[in-house]
């Protein structure tokens, strides 16, 4: 009988030996394409199917949030860690200021782009010219609750009290509801203060806030081990579930948002990574990869920061004091993909409801992209709630976001890709121009991200 199991299980043995000789970011990235394929067969040949929700609920769900929550979980100490860190590293606070300064420059700068470059795609394509009214109405129908609800959590309420509240009451409330924005500006002052007290008192609490940093790293080094397998969950389960008749009813909108996106990573951030950060694209493209999987699985930017993090120190061998400064500045603030699909989906919603925007609206609708990709939260849907409020400022239903909502979740997992490695990209410049690093100093030969100390 037990000659019997081992034969049966023979074969299984043999595939876990070969799975475990393979590095991480073969795995992880496997685990990518088994699960996509498995959630459409799924979706195409069995989409009612009992045990397909089963699978989905009771096994691909819960390991994929598990993944999830794991990084989740260390956002908030890598954040107040690294920022803190960052800023006493960077030494006197007029050098904070100057790097501080250049990094925002350069996420407008980027963001500006791709919006811009989603403004002219649209306008190229004119993809809601052609979308008939009657499936306009049957769409808005279906998802007129969800946009509700979307503007009852705060949609409208966009103003100046977005940037007040960056400014925490309590950084303890802050850290708890996740609000990202306001635990950084806590670690910025908080870290410049420490600039300004006694080399005595600063140093031991500098030490512990580094060895807070290292026990996160550890913690992040455990959960890109489930990787492979979350990273399997979460694909699946949008895959098995998505309505993908929908992606050809919509399909010039979906496809300019694709193509802008494609266009912005590959010609864009090649570019900028070539011209500000000397760096052959084809070499930062093969380093990004594990962060550019994981904002796709996740479509998050604020759960794939841990992941940027890690890549940005090990593979790219960005200084941790710039990796844990800029980074987690660009998970809030620098979203280029995001800032493109702003721009082409409110103008296409123009498109469909016949609102007309002249020159001078649209580079209205540019720089509100910029502003709404700056404050959205990188979290799934994260910029939905504030497309609603440019959509309100150029004349078009708010409620019209209904008619893209069925595919927002697919276009939401593509355009995080250029939200993080657009990240990456700054890191580069501001490491090369603050922090004396070279090109030559990104590691020549493939491997997994090992742990580092995070400082
Ligand atoms: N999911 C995006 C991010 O986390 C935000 C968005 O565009 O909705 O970067």
């Amino acid at each position: 009988m037990t000659r019997l199991i081992k034969v049966i299980f023979a074969p299984v043995r043999l595939i876990w030996a070969a799975w475990r000789r393979l590095a991480l970011h073969t795995q992880i990235l496997a685990g990518l394409f088994l699960g996509a394929a498995a959630g459409v067969a799924a979706n195409a040949f069995a989409a009612d199917a009992t045990w397909v929700r089963w699978f989905g609920d009771n096994v691909a769900n819960p390991v994929g949030q598990i993944f999830l929550r794991m990084l989740l979980m260390t956002v908030v100490p890598l954040v107040f860690a690294s920022i803190t860190l960052g800023v006493a590293g960077l030494g006197d606070l007029r050098k904070v200021g100057r790097v501080g300064g250049k990094t925002l420059l350069y996420f407008l700068f980027c963001t500006t782009l791709s919006a811009t470059l989603g403004i002219f795609l649209v306008n190229l394509v004119d993809p809601g010219q052609g979308l008939d009214p009657a499936i306009r109405q049957q769409l808005f129908d279906t998802y007129r609750g969800q946009a509700q609800g979307l503007q009852a959590a705060g949609g409208t309420q966009f103003g100046i009290n977005t940037f007040v509240n960056i400014v925490p009451r309590n950084p303890i409330q802050a850290a708890a509801s996740l609000d990202l924005l306001a635990v950084l500006f806590f670690a910025l002052v908080f870290g410049a203060a420490l600039t300004l007290v006694p080399d005595t008192k600063a140093r031991p609490l500098l030490a512990v806030i580094e060895g807070l940093g290292e026990a996160i790293v550890k913690i992040i080094d455990f959960a890109m081990k489930l990787a492979p397998y979350g990273v399997f969950g979460l694909i699946f389960v949008v895959t098995s579930r998505f309505g993908w008749t929908l992606l050809s009813t919509l399909g010039a909108y979906v496809a300019v948002v694709l193509v802008g996106l494609f266009l912005y990573a590959s010609i864009g951030l090649s570019a900028l990574v070539r011209i500000f950060g000397g760096l052959n694209p084809l070499v930062f493209w093969r380093k990004a990869r594990v962060s550019a999987i994981t904002a796709f699985s996740t479509s998050s930017s604020s759960a794939t920061l841990p992941t940027n993090i890690k890549v940005a120190e090990q593979e790219l061998g960005i200084p941790p004091t710039v990796a844990g400064f800029v980074l987690p500045l660009g998970a809030t603030m620098n979203m280029n993909g995001t800032s493109l699909y702003e721009g082409v989906t409110v103008l296409f919603l123009a498109q469909v409801f016949g609102v007309d925007l002249a020159l001078g609206q649209q580079v209205i609708v540019v720089l509100l992209s910029v502003i709404m990709a700056v404050g959205a939260a990188g979290v799934p849907g994260g910029s939905l709630p504030l497309i609603m409020v440019v959509l309100g400022t150029v004349g078009v239903p708010p409620e019209g976001i209904a008619v893209i909502l069925g595919v927002d979740r697919i276009l939401d997992m593509c355009r995080t890709i250029p939200n993080v490695t657009g990240d990456l990209t700054a890191a580069v410049f501001i490491a090369r121009t603050e922090a004396g690093w070279k090109p030559t100093m990104v590691r020549a030969e493939r491997r997994d991200p090992q742990p580092v100390a995070a400082a």
